[in-house]
Order: C-alpha cells, then sequence, then structure tokens
C-alpha cells in the first residue's frame, strides 16, 4: 500500500470520525497511533479491516488508565502534605509548579533565577528558569517541555532536570565546567493556558487555548507556529486539526514571547524543545528535504547522545532530521531556531512508543528524567566545547 493512500484514507477517517491521532501517520513502516472514540470503534474497525490494514489495541480503555493517573496524583498529593516535600516521582498543576518554582529560586538564589517573559493568551504569566554563576549576556543552552500540553512526561522531566542542574553544580565536573562559562535557560510549562486546560477539563489537550476567528475550534498547534516553512504541508490550515498553523506566524503569545526573548538574548547557542512520545532525537530540518548544512555535526552528536542514553536502562532512540526520521513538520521551534543562527537544535521525543502513549505512568518519570539527563548532558559538553 503507498504512503499516499494511507495518508488519504486516514485524513478521511480522522475528519469521519473524529479520531485524535497520537502519532499521525509517518513514514511507511512506522506505525500511527490513534485514539477512536467508543462511537468510532466498530466503523473504524470495518474501514481498517477492508483495507487490509493490520493493527492492534494498545489501551482498550483509555478512561481507565487516566483514573489511574488521577489516583496516583492524589495519594502523592497526601504524601507530599504530610512530609512537606515536593515530589518529582508524580505528575503536578501548574498551581503546584509555579509554586515550586518560587521555592525553588528562593533557596537556590546563588545559581538560579526566574524570568517572566510573557503571558499566555488567558493571561498565565510565562517564566524561565536561568541557571547563571554570573557574567553578562553570557552564552546560553535553552531547554524547553510541555508546549504540547498533554505531554505530561515533558514538565516532569523539566522539574527534574532543574533540581538535578542544582544538585550537580560543583560536584559534576563537566556540568560545572560548562556553568561557569555559559547559563542555562528553561522553560518548563511553555504552553501554560493548554496543561492548565489538561488537569481541569481535557487531559488530551496539545493546542494552545486561543479563539480562532471563524471557528468554534479552539487552539493553535504551538509547534507548527513558528516561522520556519510556516504554512506548508506539514501543518493544517483547518483550526479543528491538532496541527493548526494559527493565522499567521508567531500569532501565539506562547510562541512570541520565546522569540522575542531569545532574539533579544541574542547569545542562544543551543536550543533544546523537548516532546513526547516516540523515543527520538531529531535535528533540522522538518520543513525540507534538503540537508542542514551542519547535517553531520548534529547527526553525528545525536548518535553520541542517544547511545549514552540507552546506556542508562537500555531505552532505545531513533535519531536524525525530523523530515527523515518522522515526517514533514512545518514551523516548528527547532528549524525556526536553526534558521536563525542556533546551529545546536534539537527536539526530542521522550517515552514511550506508545504502551502507554501521553498517559506514561509517574513511576517512569525519574528514569525518563534520568536516561534524558546523559543525552542532555552530551549535547551541553559539546555546545561548550564547541564555540561558534
Ligand atoms: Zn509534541
Amino acid at each position: 500500500m503507498t504512503l499516499l493512500f494511507m495518508l488519504d484514507a486516514f485524513s478521511f477517517l480522522s475528519c469521519a470520525n473524529k479520531i485524535d491521532f497520537w502519532r499521525g501517520p509517518s513514514k511507511p513502516g512506522l506505525a500511527v497511533d490513534m485514539r477512536v472514540p467508543f462511537r468510532s470503534v466498530q466503523a473504524v474497525k470495518v474501514f481498517l479491516e477492508s483495507n487490509g490494514i493490520p493493527y492492534s489495541v494498545m489501551i482498550q480503555d483509555l478512561q481507565d488508565l487516566l483514573d489511574e493517573e488521577k489516583e496516583t496524583m492524589l495519594l502523592s498529593k497526601k504524601s507530599e502534605r504530610s512530609t512537606g516535600t515536593f515530589s518529582f516521582s508524580s505528575y503536578h498543576t501548574i498551581e503546584e509548579i509555579y509554586s515550586w518554582m518560587d521555592d525553588f529560586v528562593a533557596e537556590n538564589a546563588n545559581l538560579v533565577s526566574k524570568i517572566q517573559i510573557g503571558r499566555s493568551y488567558e493571561g498565565r504569566p510565562i517564566f524561565v528558569l536561568k541557571f547563571s554563576t554570573g557574567g553578562e549576556n553570557r552564552p546560553a543552552i535553552w531547554i524547553d517541555t510541555g508546549i504540547h500540553s498533554r505531554e505530561w512526561i515533558t514538565q516532569a522531566t523539566g522539574l527534574w532536570t532543574a533540581n538535578k542542574i542544582v544538585e550537580s553544580f560543583g560536584k559534576d565536573r563537566s556540568l560545572t565546567a560548562v556553568l561557569n562559562s555559559m547559563d542555562i535557560l528553561l522553560e518548563i510549562v511553555t504552553n501554560p493556558d493548554g496543561f492548565a486546560y489538561t488537569h481541569t477539563n481535557n487531559r488530551m489537550w496539545r493546542k494552545t487555548r486561543s479563539i480562532n476567528a471563524g471557528s468554534s475550534c479552539v487552539g493553535t498547534d504551538p509547534n507548527r507556529n513558528w516561522d520556519a516553512g510556516f504554512g506548508g504541508p506539514g501543518s493544517s490550515s483547518n483550526p479543528c486539526s491538532e496541527t493548526y498553523h494559527g493565522a499567521f506566524p508567531h500569532s501565539e503569545s506562547e510562541v512570541k514571547s520565546v522569540v522575542d526573548f531569545i532574539l533579544s538574548h541574542g547569545n542562544v547557542k543551543s536550543i533544546i524543545s523537548i516532546h513526547s512520545y516516540s523515543q527520538m532525537l531529531m535535528f533540522p530540518y522538518g520543513y525540507k528535504t534538503e540537508p542542514a548544512a551542519d547535517h553531520e555535526e548534529l547527526d553525528n552528536l545525536a548518535r553520541e547522545a542517544v547511545t549514552a542514553l540507552e546506556e542508562v536502562y537500555g531505552t532505545k532512540y531513533t535519531f536524525g532530521s525530523t523530515i527523515d526520521t518522522i515526517y514533514q513538520a512545518d514551523g516548528t521551534t527547532i528549524d525556526w531556531s536553526y534558521d536563525n543562527g542556533v546551529k545546536y537544535s534539537y527536539t526530542f521525543e521522550l517515552r514511550d512508543t506508545g504502551r502507554y502513549g501521553f498517559v506514561l505512568p509517574a513511576d517512569q518519570i525519574v528514569p525518563t528524567a534520568e536516561e534524558t539527563w546523559v543525552a542532555l548532558k552530551k549535547i551541553l559538553e559539546h555546545v561548550h566545547s564547541h564555540p561558534y
């Protein structure tokens, strides 16, 4: 079966049955993961079978998993309250994360400060944690998590990583060396409105929460909204789509705030944007097949990073340019940063490969963060030792 047929077939399926693609149709041989509403299950099965498309059921009843997730969060909240500690091995709301941030900055004022870079569509502050040992506008490494709000493992990994940076400073030689000449900028809740909404209304919310003129569908895909190949076929012009690119480049304040911050900073050397899931490490380009000028160096460093990652718990990653590894994606963070002079631009897709998808159990948070940290450090060290 040709890929083109698959794409057409799936887009037909998706419109007719309100299907939410967790992993969109991509390369031949790569599975498509989709969440099918109960009322459409029968129709979708018939469609797949009559077209000879093999399938298996990953999650029988998503609601069961979500109930379990909620239960685990409540238990953890109880134990956090009784011990007065913050648990990095459970998922948290935006209020909990913002309040943790204040404590974290207060307790580690020698190394960490909090910068507000803007406000979300619904008016929530957007914060970046800055890890710095001093100096004026030092070269910096930017890391963001949670631009897609339902990818909860990413914000959780961001929290663990913030703590790890503080713990490692002065003990871990290479990280200390990095921080002695560079800053690390970490945006944990990159899509605050979407993230709040995943806790209050719809756990599967991916986009921003901005109103779209002339449509009853809300939100833009903030990872299709950047001014790099904006509006191409690797995004959608339909406001109801999960990959809607928005009315114009940087229309989303969550994106514009980062753009303005990075451009005015002027000394950001690496941008690492963290997503889930699929276990992939990718670099530009997503909007075109032409290899990036630094393709070979980016590819070698990606190989080194995923090799180190796998050594921790045996988690296997694939890597390569976005368009070669997953699919054409237009208007993404790392294509924008690369086209704006940030050579070391990478995207992670964290665990897993679909067993739990976006509902990764909380007991995988710390192992995921630990293995990701090893890969992140490879990139940090390389950026540090290859000034440009
Ligand atoms: Zn994502």
